[in-house]
């Protein structure tokens, strides 16, 4: 922000977030605060999740609030997901003092928050129809049932935000269910529960927040609340991220993951993304390139793309995160950060071509053409379909 422009801004996070190891055991009092049933969406590996589900189950159980397991995703949600989840919580006649709680990375939060969202709007029985840009337009009338998110992962920071993500591959679209009243009623966050995640998972991840973090920086929307909070989330991910990666179990590299998350879906709900979260969701439909990874693939291109009209901003960027002097020209800074930011996903082992995660020549129109959602839209500057392309092949 300069000093001259004018300052005029909603900002928009869950009511109340709770955060701190070992604190899922508070789930029980927290959940009775929203309900006396509690929906579960589990969305954690083979193994661990059952067990997991049982702690919280009881946890629930202890405080007066029946917990009711409703369903597991281990995929990004798709529509025929969120449609069947939905007409499941009908089935149960889900209604005032029923909440859902959402358990997982961000496909089990977010499938939580549109399920919600459908359980009360029954203009349409399939989610396609309350989607940006790919159904019938309609909007939600009626206000969706209560959410309490808890990420065992750190990335997406679906906890924080006001939209879901909803995939279908034929037709191929990944577009989002959005509105105001979908941000979770309590965000819960133990980091506790991220250190079984697996080291490839954690990179993605934390790769995603930190594009997340940046992307939202310096958007079109950018505003002044969440750039402040994206300051602080890339502080503290930026150190982290091999930490946590390496060395699954450091509390420190864990919670600061976690924080970063958080604060990077405080952010993108309320200022937008850009460049490469216009792309990774057409790299998701069309390859099946999981969302972390596709973000930390494209995050070298966004900022090469936007260098020259967000170039006092990135090279702030350097000089917090990397302590370039501020001797140095602007151009030099950024020049620091690509640079940096490349060898950060190389240390984490995020791949760096296209072609690594499957993308080929002849898929590249499909991506292009899929490419122009909402967060492009939030880029600093229009990118065309040529330059794209050509941007894309050289990645290949
Ligand atoms: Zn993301």
């Amino acid at each position: 922000m300069t000093t001259h422009e004018t300052i005029a801004y909603d900002f928009l996070a869950p009511p109340q977030i709770v955060f701190g190891w070992g604190r899922r055991r508070e789930v029980g009092s927290l959940g009775r605060t929203l309900g006396c049933r509690a929906f579960l969406i589990g969305g954690l590996p083979e193994g661990i999740g059952e067990k997991l589900i049982d702690e919280i189950g009881g946890l629930l159980q202890a405080e007066g609030v029946d917990p009711i397991a409703l369903a597991t995703i281990r995929h990004e949600p798709e529509v025929a997901d969120v449609d069947r989840v939905a007409a499941d919580l009908r089935g149960h006649g889900a209604a005032e003092g029923d909440f859902l709680l959402g358990i997982g990375g961000g496909a089990a939060i977010d499938l939580a928050k549109a399920a919600a969202a459908m359980a009360t709007n029954t203009q349409s029985t399939t989610v396609k129809d309350y989607l940006e840009g790919v159904g019938a337009g309609l909007t939600l009338e009626q206000k969706p049932l209560p959410v309490l998110a808890m990420p065992t992962t750190a990335g997406t920071g679906a906890e924080a935000t006001k939209n879901a993500v909803i995939s279908s591959y034929d037709p191929p679209f990944k577009v989002s269910l959005r509105d105001p009243r979908m941000v979770p009623r309590i965000a819960l966050l133990d980091p506790e529960l991220s250190v079984t995640v697996a080291p490839d998972v954690t990179a993605g991840g934390g790769m995603d927040a930190i594009t997340q973090l940046i992307e939202s920086y310096i958007s079109r929307r950018a505003k002044p609340i969440p750039q402040a909070l994206s300051i602080q989330g890339l502080q503290l991910a930026v150190p982290a991220i091999a930490e946590a990666v390496e060395n699954g179990a450091s509390q420190g590299a864990r919670e600061a993951m976690s924080h970063a998350a958080l604060l990077s879906g405080m952010a993108l709900a309320n200022s937008g993304l850009g460049f490469a979260h216009g792309v990774a969701p057409a790299l998701g439909i069309h390859c099946r390139v999981p969302h972390g990874v596709a973000c930390a693939l494209m995050l070298p291109a966004a900022l090469r793309v936007n260098r020259e009209v967000r170039r006092d901003e990135l090279a702030h960027l350097a000089h917090l995160l990397f302590g370039v002097d501020n001797r140095r020209s602007p151009e030099q800074a950024v020049d620091v950060l690509i640079e940096r930011i490349e060898q950060l996903c190389d240390r984490v082992g995020v791949p760096r071509r296209l072609s690594q995660v499957g993308v080929s020549r002849e898929k590249i129109p499909d991506i292009v053409k899929s490419s122009r959602g909402s967060s492009m839209k939030a880029n600093p500057r229009d990118v065309s379909d040529e330059e794209l392309t050509t941007i894309l092949e050289e990645m290949l």
